[in-house]
């Protein structure tokens, strides 16, 4: 019987230690069955001459909002990149009401006020370029988000008064006590309960889309934090149907583990009473119906960590600090962020969904939310002892050494997000000033602490591209050119593994992909050059030739 395919004459980097470097790949039922010379090219029945290119294993995202990506895709374009100034933001808020019927909302997304003078659009300025649209414009933190006059009165609160700030968010007023249009972290709500409702097959094209520009990066796969819950993170409340339907439909593109979102889990009681208590209770179910928890599924879609915002973001201020922010002009000298739930509330779901068996991954950004993280995880294995359960802190964005030293020994995975020193790492410095920046967005620090330390964007947070994600941890410059803290600066090398390996480990999946080991699945990226030797400036200009996945060409050709 013959076999499907082998790859010849490439400069393949497997990152497995048995062979780091071979030339020769034999795949089979979409697994790698051979490397080099351990079969012969005779055994299998097409031979695909890769003529020298240099070959990784797929990049997997291991913190992405895909479907949200998709709906980016969709959305007018306000990141800094598409609209500099406030003018230009405006201006393409006003040209999309135009195109628009009067009452269409207009949704567009990536405004990061650190590129506009510090000043978030004003609801104001929105009513006059789209008078008769409500407009809705996500941060790019999306933490929070920027409501005009008319949206407000759909949400029910004309002239953008009578409404209750709920606990965990903000609304900055006007003089007249009415909102200003910025909505921060859970008064999002506010608002955003009230955009148009996303069905499951709307969510399950995004998820196409995003999967096409994706897989033309050289993502193989992702991870989603955070589906199901849209007042805090995801699109509806049937985010996973949307992904089953996207499979069945051939839209899925990308391997993906999902990552429901912690208000989806709820006391279950295995006897089958009806479960009264509002918060769980220690030896009680807690977790999804059925007792789907972290684990279930295949090699395409599976479910993985469940995942939780514990505060907020360092551009837009509201990470939780154990010291103030550094004030600009007109600010709170005394902010110091704040937790998106009650601390007793994050505790007591996180421990029921430790000890019922779930990853858990907890976002943590500000140096306060990093210590109350660490308490509930080592609490939760205090009470429930479990090894190798790989609980993740989302983002870890300001950790001191005290900090990476106790979560290196809690066993917990920090997710990183290189790219964040490139597109946020000026604001990031101005709301941190020099002393804290250097414990900002770590990377050498915690590999060489011995962490398993995954690769991810946050996209549509930042740009999607692992070449470009790769060329900012390599090199760690912001977008006006600043060093940020080139000390954390990590070898190409440590990148690939970051984004092969290490997020194959977040996400258990090492026995399944990561390295191209036999048995594994063949799963693999052509560049364009080679990106072990070229300039390291010029790491981001590398070009994807081909993506394949379970030893399919799904993008390019070889
Ligand atoms: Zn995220």
């Amino acid at each position: 019987m013959a076999l499907d395919v082998i790859f010849t004459n490439g400069s393949i980097h497997t990152q497995d230690p048995g062979h780091p470097l071979v030339h020769a790949l034999g795949v089979h039922g979409g697994r790698i069955v051979s490397v080099d010379e351990q079969l012969p090219r005779e055994a299998f029945d097409r031979v695909v001459n890769l003529r020298g290119a240099t070959v990784v294993p797929g990049f997997h995202d291991a913190h992405c909002h895909l479907s949200l990506l998709g709906e980016a895709l969709v959305q007018v374009d306000v990141s800094p990149r598409a609209a500099p100034t406030m003018a230009e933001l405006l201006e393409r808020i006003g040209a999309a009401a135009r195109d628009s019927e009067p009452g269409e909302w207009v949704m567009g997304q990536g405004y990061d006020q650190n590129y506009l003078d510090g000043h978030h659009p004003l609801a104001v300025e929105l009513d006059a370029v789209a008078p008769l649209n409500p407009v809705w414009l996500w941060h790019n933190s999306r933490h929070m988000a920027v409501a005009n006059s008319a949206a407000f009165a759909v949400a029910g609160y004309p002239g953008r008064a009578g409404f209750t700030v709920p606990e965990g968010g903000r609304v900055p007023l006007d003089d007249d006590g009415s909102a200003q249009g910025l909505l921060e972290e859970t008064a999002r709500a506010l608002v955003s309960d009230h955009l148009p409702a996303k069905t499951t097959r709307v969510v399950a094209e995004q998820i196409g889309a995003a999967g096409d520009v994706a897989v033309a990066a050289g993502i193989t796969s992702i991870t989603e934090p955070g589906l199901g819950a849209p007042a805090h993170l995801g699109q509806s409340p049937t985010d996973i149907a949307a992904y089953q339907l996207a499979r069945d439909e051939g839209l899925l593109r990308v391997r993906a583990t999902l990552m429901p979102y912690l208000t989806t889990l709820h006391p279950i009681d295995p006897t089958g009473c009806t479960v009264a208590q509002p918060y769980p209770l220690e030896g009680q179910g807690f977790g999804l119906d059925l007792g789907i928890r972290s684990g279930l599924g295949d090699e395409w879609l599976r479910i993985g960590a469940v995942k939780v915002l514990s505060d907020g973001s360092l551009i837009g201020r509201s990470a939780l600090m154990t010291e103030g922010y550094v004030p600009e002009e007109g600010q709170d000298a005394e902010n110091v962020g704040y937790l998106q739930f009650p601390r007793e509330w994050l505790e007591q779901r996180l421990v029921a969904a430790h000890e019922n068996g779930w990853q858990l991954a907890v976002h943590a950004i500000g140096d306060g939310a990093v210590d109350v993280v660490l308490d509930i995880l080592e609490e939760a294995q205090r009470r429930f002892p479990r090894e190798d359960a790989r609980h993740r802190i989302e983002h870890f964005g300001v950790a001191s050494d005290e900090q990476v030293a106790r979560a290196a020994s809690l066993g917990v995975v920090p997710v990183p997000q290189g790219r964040f020193v490139n597109e946020l790492g000026d604001g990031m410095a101005r709301a941190l000033g020099e002393r804290r920046t250097r414990f900002c967005y770590r990377m050498k620090s915690l590999v060489d602490a011995g962490m398993v330390v995954p690769a991810s964007t946050d996209a549509p947070i930042v740009d999607y591209p692992p070449l470009s994600n790769i060329h900012d941890m390599v090199n760690r410059l912001t977008a006006s050119g600043a060093p940020f803290v080139p000390e954390e600066r990590i070898s190409v090398d440590e990148a690939v593994h970051a984004y092969t390996v290490a997020s194959a480990q977040a996400s258990h999946q090492e026995d399944e992909k990561g390295s191209l080991t036999p048995g594994k699945l063949a799963d693999f990226v052509v560049l364009s050059e080679d990106i072990y030797t070229v300039d390291p400036t010029t790491i981001r200009d590398i070009g994807i030739t081909a993506t394949v996945i379970g030893g399919e060409v799904v993008h390019g050709r070889v």
